[in-house]
Formats: C-alpha cells, structure tokens, sequence
C-alpha cells in the first residue's frame, strides 16, 4: 500500500528507534527527565521561545493553549476551516467552556480588518475575546501558507486590543521550508505556538507548545489537569529531537513531490487540482468522474493507493518521506488506472 493519506502515517527512522532504546530517562513530572529537558530547550530555542512544553499530541497542545489563555465564557477568534473548529471534537467548548467566532479566509489567511472588528468591546452583553489562532501551513487550505504579513498584521491588531495570538503550527516547519525562512522568523509574530513532531518530521508521538516563561509554567499545569504529565518520557522525546534538529530540512523534498504529483495528476482526465500548492497537500476535484470522493479513496485503495476524503467530491494526498519517488510513480499510474475506468 502506499500510503497518501497523511503525513501522521510516516514510521519513525532507524536513527529515531536507537535514540529511543538509548534514551536517558527520570520522572519528568518531577522535571527529571534529560531527554525531555533538552527537546523542550531545543524547541524554544529553534522556536524563538523562552520556554517550550513536550505534550502528547497537537490537539492537546491547541487545547492547553486555549484553556491557560482564556477562562469559560471567552470567545476565540479563528479561521472558519481552522483544524482547532473543524477537526478537534468541539474540544474548546467541552474542555475550555468557550464559544468559537469563525471568520472566513482566504487560503486560510484571515483578514486582519475582520479580526479587529470581530474583537469584542465593553458591553454586558458580549463575551469577551480571550483569544485569537492562525493556523500555519493551513490544513483545510490545502497545505498553504499563511504569509508573513498577514500574521504580523493579525499580531498588531492583537497587541492593540490586548487578545494573546496563538499559531497551529502543526506544520509550521512546513511553512517555514517553503518561505526559506528560520521557524522563530514566523513563530515570533504570536504569543504561543504548537508544531507537531509526529507528521512530516517523522516522530512517533508528540507535538511542542511553546511560549513564554510565565505561559508554560500554567500550560504545564493544564497539562497535568489533562492526563498528559508523564513520567519516563525520554523515550519518545529522543525520537523528537531527532525529528526537530534533523528532519526539517528534507521537508522540502515533499514539497517538490507534492509539486510532482500535483502536475502529473493535473493532466488526468475527469481530474482537477483544485488547490495552488505550496507544501506537501495536493487536493483533488473528482467530479468530472461522476463520483463522489467517498467511491474515489475506494477504487484507489483497491489499486493499492491511500487518500482521504475531503469535501464531497475532493481528495486529498499528503506526500512525506515515507513515500519516496518511484512509490509515487506508481501511485500516479494507479490514479491514471482509477480514473480510467470510470470515464
Ligand atoms: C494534525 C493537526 C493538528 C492535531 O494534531 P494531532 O497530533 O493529530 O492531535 C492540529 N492542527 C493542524 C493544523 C493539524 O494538521
């Protein structure tokens, strides 16, 4: 099977199992733990943070964000497609107690004149704005790009009305890879940031809230609250620092296929690249098939190849390093054959 569903699919390396066998460990609720010390100071560091928390997954970074950020009542102010209101189980109401203020984006880039107007003034009626996200690369976007000026304008308007900014940064790496830059040039236009390890960066488990001082000290206590505080962590931490020292740098091997796939599909009939892709998510229009996007992953898996439904007549492919170029080959021709069938 070659797997496109996503690049959480991707197997820790060699490198990452010896790190893990050889991990040295203590208890780490008791701040006892090397391994997880040095990736939680490794990550502030690349991060541009004074301090960073190891946590078990980006859905729980996200929502320790939101509840040591915001009390119960507060409204959050995010993109309408945004992985924290679309894909997290309605975590923020269940957990935080706080109502979701969605505002529709462009490639998932909101307008900041729409923020500043969605910020909540005095009044009795109104709940007030405890928070607002980005989410950088943006999922439901189809991998884009959240461009710099577009955070540092969203990051003025939230320092004028005193709202903390916190980034997804689930693939922010991803984006840092295709804007050529250091993550902390785009880590440092918020208060708060989550990066995943466990996607394109290979990881087994695990993702990285980082911050300052003050904001980790009480996001650690939220994690505690949560179930997350453990113990010998050191042996998923060591797979983690290898994923963030590195695995970066080949991220834009995934890019270039993505870019790859994203042409030779274009050129199938009955298929249409719906989005302008900038890092490792390609998403496909198969409508022109007369199917729905359900039936497509079906007859595609039958020939051998993983894809995720994404809307009623799109699919979506995640290339990673788990699927190298002559996997993506064959892909393709399975695609070809798929689409063949049916037209
Ligand atoms: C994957 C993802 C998350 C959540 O990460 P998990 O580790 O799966 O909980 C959050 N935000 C975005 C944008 C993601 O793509």
């Amino acid at each position: 099977m070659i797997d496109l569903r996503s690049d959480t699919v991707t197997k820790p390396t060699e490198a990452m199992r010896k790190a893990a066998y050889e991990a040295e460990v203590g208890d780490d609720v008791y701040g006892e733990d090397p391994s997880i010390n040095q990736l939680e100071e490794t990550a502030a560091e690349v991060l541009g943070k004074e301090a960073a928390l190891f946590v078990t997954s980006g859905t729980q970074g996200n929502q320790i964000a939101i509840l040591t950020h915001c009390r119960p009542g507060n409204e959050i102010i995010l993109e309408a497609e945004s992985h924290i209101f679309y894909y997290e189980s309605g975590a923020a109401s269940a957990f935080a107690g706080v109502q979701t203020r969605t505002l529709s984006g462009t490639r998932g880039a909101m307008i900041p004149s729409d923020v500043e107007y969605a910020i909540r003034g005095e009044d009795q009626h109104f709940p007030e704005t405890g928070l607002i996200c980005l989410e950088n690369t943006h999922n439901r976007a189809g991998g884009a790009v959240i461009p710099v000026d577009n955070m540092k304008e969203i990051h003025k308007v939230a320092k004028a009305n005193n709202v903390p900014l916190h980034i997804d940064g689930a693939r922010l790496f991803n984006a840092a890879a295709a804007l050529n830059l250091p993550a902390s040039e785009l880590a440092k236009h918020c208060d708060t940031v989550q990066v995943c390890l466990s996607k394109g960066l290979g990881a087994p488990v695990g993702s990285i809230l980082a911050g300052n001082r003050d904001f980790i000290a009480a996001a650690r206590k939220w994690r505690k609250r949560l179930g997350g505080g453990l113990r010998q962590a050191g042996i998923i931490a060591n797979p983690g620092l290898i994923a963030l020292t590195q695995m970066r740098e080949r991220l834009a091997e995934d890019h270039e296929n993505a870019q790859y796939l994203a042409q030779q599909l274009g050129q199938i009939k009955g298929i249409e690249i719906v989005n302008q892709v900038d890092t490792n998510i390609i998403v496909a229009d198969v409508k022109d098939l007369k199917m729905n996007s359900l039936e497509f992953v079906e007859k595609l898996k039958a020939e051998g190849v993983l894809s995720g439904t994404f809307g009623p007549s799109y699919v979506r492919f995640v290339t990673h390093y788990d699927v190298n170029r002559s996997q993506l080959e064959h892909a393709i021709t399975a695609i070809q054959k798929t689409a063949d069938q049916i037209i």
